[in-house]
């Protein structure tokens, strides 16, 4: 958002209460607010930005006021004690619960959150200890500095102060390393995996922090109130707290305050209008509210917050500024050891795969030297990409083996392949389309930074963070994409995400690149340039496989070609001596194809493949 308008809103909200013409309803309806904007917060990150949907968090503000009213009262404990120990309670519930329901996928997920959600719900309600549906009373305010904040001006501060700092880490953690990995969530993580970042960690991680934000929002509630009872933890609560973040725009850290603020208004409105209009006491705001939420899914999917940021871009004088200049330099990040060259790097020893009946990869085996470019060409379908994710532990092998500088891959995850040196591009690019072409890049050199969420929320990381952006740059440089760094991904040709694809794995500095048809969708310039950066790779001592359809672009460049035809090895060696061979010609011009159509007469199979796209 513009500085200008930040400053104009942090400075109203807190000269606010100084007025002491404001009416006490306002800063009391403020209060709640900021309240519901510190869960709602929490879902931003969990829902809006990693995808997942929970209608629990009620509960875990629960947690929150229970542990600190119990405390101070039954103990007699200070409420910043309660804090801390909620806090700590809240945590270990939360990674329990989410290591066991984040496991759950689709609509599994949400139900599993009701179930606990009412689960924890009715444990506040039937323990004696905790009041029952009586609750706890008589809770101490909060004191700070030897001020009590028993009076609604003055936890105001306390809340607005603390609503602020959580969007602010917020914001912080999406704009790090940890957060370009909780943004890849949503697109499902399997290319991510093949970064070596743990998708499930990652998963708890924001879960634990939406939980921790709800706590924190509970422990305020139980001393501004000075009372806790379980019916605002429970399931209604729940789902109002999602519809908040739905309205206000689940993708942003202000769409919480502002999905908080209109629903918590409207909510108020309707309860004073409604019973004059229908002329009776029944709750039919939740009637308003349903129709609302139908509209605004309808109308409005990413929420209001985009619709007035786009509108204030414009009253603000047309497009922000787009940050031309690329990171400022820093150090370069370690580099791995790299093996001899024409050491053996990958040896692939009859490895298959079969998918019910179909035979897709048939005991193939070949070996790659470092410093080596391998061709793996043959027509669609007939086991290339399929071989790629036997190697890199996308999909698990039927049997066979794989060894990568004398490990054994074909037992490992996909991650822990890419934490020994692995780097692989896809079929189908695989990119995360609304994040900066410098930031895809940068999320593939993950494992070469450590800094974790704490460090990343504080900000305490910008060293390590410009060394990453540093070395995305560089390999954009190094690609051809330097112009387009804060470009949207999404927004370039489909040639150049592949290229981009090629820079990110770059960034992991692996060992064995394997590139799944680079040059698809690369004019002719654009391919000589990649053969270019791929030999110059090769002469640095890169391994690399790949498969392509361009036989030109193949046979000039590679050292040593495989050619499979229906998941069998058909044949192996030199350009020249596969160009020549007899079976491949027949597979290739034999009409066993109908993909493989010659394109140009005056080499054997120097030509491309028609419909190159499968
Ligand atoms: P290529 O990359 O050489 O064009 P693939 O490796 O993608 O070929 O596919 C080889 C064969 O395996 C094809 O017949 C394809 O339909 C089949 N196949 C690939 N992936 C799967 C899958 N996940 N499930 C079932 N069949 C698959
Ligand atoms: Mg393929």
């Amino acid at each position: 958002m513009n500085r200008l308008l930040l400053i104009v809103v942090v400075l109203g909200l807190l000269g606010l209460p100084l007025l002491p013409s404001t009416p006490e309803f306002w800063i009391t309806h403020l209060n709640y607010v900021g309240l519901a904007s510190l869960v709602v917060l929490g879902l931003v990150l969990l829902t809006g930005v990693g995808g997942l949907t929970s209608f629990g968090q009620a509960a875990f503000v629960g947690i929150g006021a229970y542990a600190t009213a119990w405390l101070t009262t039954a103990i007699g404990w200070s409420p910043w004690l309660g804090l801390l120990l909620g806090l700590m309670l809240t945590f270990v519930v939360a990674y329990v619960l989410g290591a066991i329901t984040l496991r759950l996928s689709g609509h599994y997920l949400p139900l599993g959150t009701l179930a606990w959600g009412l689960a924890i719900y009715y444990l506040f309600g039937n323990l004696g200890f905790l009041g029952q549906y009586d609750g706890i009373a008589s809770i101490q305010p909060i004191e700070f500095l030897g001020i009590s904040l028993g009076n609604g001006r003055y936890i105001y501060y306390l809340i607005w102060v603390a609503v602020l700092l959580s969007m602010w880490a917020t914001r912080n953690l999406l704009d790090s390393r940890p957060g370009r990995a909780i943004r890849a969530l949503k697109s499902g993580g399997g290319m991510a995996e093949s970064f070596g970042i743990n998708m499930a960690s990652y998963k708890v991680i924001i879960f634990v922090y939406a939980a921790l934000l709800a706590s924190l929002s509970g422990w305020l509630y139980a001393h501004m109130q000075r009372a806790v009872s379980p019916s605002p933890f429970g399931l209604n609560y729940g789902i109002e707290y999602l519809f908040m973040a739905v309205v206000g725009g689940a993708g942003s850290v202000w769409g919480a305050v502002l999905g908080s603020g209109l629903i918590l208004t409207l909510k108020d409105q309707l309860q004073n209008v409604l019973p004059k209009i229908l002329d009776t006491n029944y709750n039919f705001e939740l009637i308003v509210f349903g129709v609302l939420m139908v509209l605004v899914l309808q109308y409005a999917r990413d929420g209001v917050w985009p619709i007035l940021a786009s509108w204030w871009s414009v009253l603000a004088g047309g497009t922000e500024r787009r940050r031309i200049a690329p990171p400022p330099e820093a150090p370069i990040l370690t580099q791995r050891s790299r093996p001899e060259k024409a050491s053996l790097v990958l040896e692939v020893d009859a490895i298959r795969k079969e998918f019910g009946g179909l035979v897709a990869v048939n005991d193939i085996s070949f070996s790659l030297k470092a410093g080596e470019i391998m061709g793996l060409i043959g027509p669609n379908g007939a086991g290339k990409s399929t071989t790629f994710n036997l190697i890199t532990g996308v999909l698990p092998a039927t049997s066979g083996k794989v060894k990568f500088l004398g490990e054994r891959l074909d037992v490992l995850p996909s991650r822990e392949i890419a934490r020994l040196g692995v780097g692989r591009t896809f079929q189908h690019v695989q990119l995360l389309p609304t994040m900066t072409v410098l930031e895809n890049v940068a999320l593939g050199a993950h494992l070469r930074s450590k800094v974790g969420v704490l460090a990343a929320a504080l900000r305490a990381e910008r060293g390590d963070e410009a060394m990453l952006l540093h070395e995305a740059a560089r390999q954009l440089q190094r690609v051809g994409l330097g112009d387009y760094l804060y470009e949207q991904a999404g927004n370039l040709a489909l040639g150049q995400q592949r290229i981009l694809e090629i820079a990110r794995a770059l960034a992991a500095d692996p060992v064995l690149l394997l590139l799944d048809e680079p040059a698809a969708g690369l004019r002719y310039k654009e391919k000589q340039e990649l053969a270019q950066v791929l030999d110059q790779l090769r002469h640095e001592g890169m391994s690399i496989l790949l498969v392509e359809h361009d036989m030109d672009f193949v046979m000039n460049l590679t050292d040593h070609i495989l050619v499979m035809d229906f998941g069998t090895k058909l044949a192996e060696g030199l350009p020249a001596e596969v160009q020549q061979n007899p079976a491949v010609l027949e597979a290739y011009l034999g009409g066993v194809d109908d993909d493989f159509t010659p394109t140009d007469t005056s080499s054997d199979v120097g030509r491309d493949i028609a419909g190159e796209q499968a």
